[in-house]
């Protein structure tokens, strides 16, 4: 069988009895990074025979048909590095590797810093959506493809890029999106700042230490029928906002195409 382990985010206190016995009991361990599974062992107390694998980004594709024959005969207990393996983590392969050999999964569930972050952000937590790492280059065209979407969104951030990725994230929410920053969760600097993108650009401008989860509320979204739209546009227009201008606001507002608002502003100021 293949048993997903998650292991704890900071605090050694979270790692469940469930997780250590698995540990202790495994006859192999798939880790990401043996020496860190290795310290985790060690700090847990925890005494095996299991073999360890180490199974990282780079070889998962190429391991996880061995990994899963493994996993046919005996019980093979994967861990990542912190949390739910898998999630922003290897993982994912092996486990689909295994649905498509017919080898049994099992999940012993645990920490993960994207599910707790969002529990304590005190952003809405009915509909997310989790993005994982946010991409290195081009954050503003990324923020705007996202800036419509109406689930809190989550991201994994680097503490050396977190200044940037507000600022960027300020310029394509706005200023007034709530958003969270969660810092250290379960450690001892741990914190949980929730404000405005523009107060939080603020506020962590400069350097920034730690593992950082990000999380911004999803938009607001307006539902409102064409015709209602170009009025919109129009009455903006007649209070000295330019039409491009008009029409790309009540766009962003209500998710309906910029240029068909433009055009159909265009023809009724036209015919008026
Ligand atoms: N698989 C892990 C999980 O389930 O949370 C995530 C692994 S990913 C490689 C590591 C990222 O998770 C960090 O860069 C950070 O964004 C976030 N993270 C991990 N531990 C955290 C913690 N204690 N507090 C805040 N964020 C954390």
């Amino acid at each position: 069988m293949l048993i997903l382990a998650a292991t704890p985010i900071g605090n050694l206190g979270d790692a469940s009895p469930r997780v250590r016995e698995a540990l202790a009991n495994a006859n192999i361990i798939v880790a990401e990074d043996t020496r860190t599974t290795k310290h985790l062992l060690n700090a847990l107390g925890v005494t095996t025979n299991a073999k360890l694998i180490a199974l990282h980004e780079h070889n998962e594709v190429a391991k996880a048909a061995d990994i899963v024959r493994l996993a046919q005969d005996s019980d093979v207990v994967m861990v990542s590095d912190a949390g739910m393996p898998g999630i922003s983590d290897p993982g994912y392969v092996v486990v689909r590797t295994a649905h498509e050999f017919g080898v049994a999964v099992t999940v012993i569930p645990g920490p993960s810093a994207a599910i707790a972050a969002l529990a304590a952000s005190g952003l809405p937590t009915d509909r997310f959506a989790f993005e994982g790492f946010i991409p290195r280059k081009g954050q503003s065209k990324y923020f705007a493809s996202l800036a419509r979407e109406p689930r809190t969104l989550i991201f994994y951030e680097s503490p050396h890029r977190l200044t940037d990725t507000l600022v960027a994230a300020r310029d394509s929410f706005g200023p007034d999106r709530l958003a969270t920053v969660v810092r250290e969760l379960s450690k001892i600097y741990e914190e949980i700042v929730r404000g405005t993108l523009a107060e939080l650009a603020e506020k962590f401008a400069g350097e920034n230490r730690g593992e950082i989860v990000l999380l911004v509320a999803g938009a607001e979204v307006v539902v409102m029928s064409l015709e209602d739209a170009v009025s919109d546009v129009v009455a903006r227009v007649a209070s000295g906002e330019r039409l491009k201008e008009a029409s790309r606001a009540v766009a962003d507002a209500t998710g309906i195409p910029g240029r068909d608002l433009y055009s159909a502003a265009l023809t009724r100021s036209r015919d008026a």
